[in-house]
């Protein structure tokens, strides 16, 4: 359900949106309203006032009678849409701010409302004008829908997936189920991954820089890196995170800046001769840190 307060700001901004002439995204708005608050009559009435299709715009006057019985302007839209005779006393009660029903407590706001509603009447809308707008961005006409809910997105919204274009909604939504780490998780993965990252650092600060080891940095480094994100993933039970990667990655950095730290306390006293020291630390931390990001993911 809907709160009170949020639902009165979309209603007055689907109101806005058409009284500016954007009538498709006027009558977007009011299929999202009432399909989350489906309890208010307002928003079946704005609804009926912009929908094109004479089927739907009836049944949605309908909808708004079986909340609002005495309303005016619905009875008025709907004895219009059959063609039937309107009575005087109504036409005249759809000119004028109606009188504000005792039993409903925001008695200002209704009324205020009503008559931004009357002023919704003024854009008649066409068939041809309507065109579907981003659910996002209300000023962009687009011909993208998204893939999963149907909702009109622009193109700078919409995102590609292998099965076509999905919005911003329904990418998170499903991001969100498919992590499923639990917050106790990002404090697991580093208690498993930072005493091997340091031990890794150290060990690597022992053998020191000979050319034949710079060759085999690459594969020590994404060996180690792999290690220690496969280690880290069956700790957290195989479970995906959506920072996990980065935070088993940063423990592999900290223990190669361990490997670097006399090299790095060198430079800081003014020696740059050790700076070929960093050389290696930097190629371990590069490598390892990628492999053991992508073990996580
Ligand atoms: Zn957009
Ligand atoms: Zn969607």
């Amino acid at each position: 359900m809907i709160s009170e307060p949020r639902l009165r700001t979309l209603l007055r901004q689907a109101e806005r949106t058409a009284v500016n002439g954007k009538l498709a995204a006027a009558l977007t708005l009011y299929q999202q309203i009432v399909e989350e608050a489906p309890e208010s009559a307002n928003a079946w009435l704005g609804l009926a006032q912009l929908e094109p299709d004479p089927a739907k715009k009836e049944a949605a006057y309908e909808q708004a009678l079986a909340l609002e019985p005495e309303n005016a302007q619905a009875l008025v839209g709907l004895a219009d849409l059959r063609g039937e005779p309107v009575a005087e006393e109504l036409q005249a009660a759809t000119q004028e701010t109606p009188e504000p029903e005792p039993a409903a407590p925001p008695i200002a706001e209704k009324e205020v409302m009503r008559e931004e509603e009357t002023a919704v009447i003024q854009p008649t809308p066409q068939a041809d004008t309507l065109e579907l707008v981003c659910y996002r961005h209300p000023n962009r006409s687009t011909s993208l829908r998204c893939y999963t809910c149907g909702k009109p997105i622009c193109s700078q919204c919409a995102i590609k997936t292998p099965v076509g274009y999905r919005c911003p909604d329904c990418i998170r939504e499903a991001e969100d189920v498919f992590f499923n780490a639990r917050p106790l998780d990002y404090l697991i993965a580093p208690l498993v991954s930072l005493p091997l990252s340091l031990l890794a650092g150290f060990l690597l600060l022992q053998v020191g820089g000979s050319f034949f080891f710079i060759l085999l940095i690459f594969f020590i480094g994404g060996a180690v890196g792999s290690f220690i994100g496969r280690l880290a993933k069956a700790a957290v039970g195989r479970r995906r995170g959506r920072y996990l990667p980065h935070v088993v990655s940063a423990t592999v950095i900290l223990g190669g800046m361990v490997a670097a730290a006399p090299a790095l306390i060198g430079l800081l006293l003014g020696n740059f001769s050790g700076i070929m020291g960093l050389l290696m630390p930097g190629i371990y931390v590069f490598i390892a840190s990628s492999a053991a990001f992508y073990q996580m993911k």
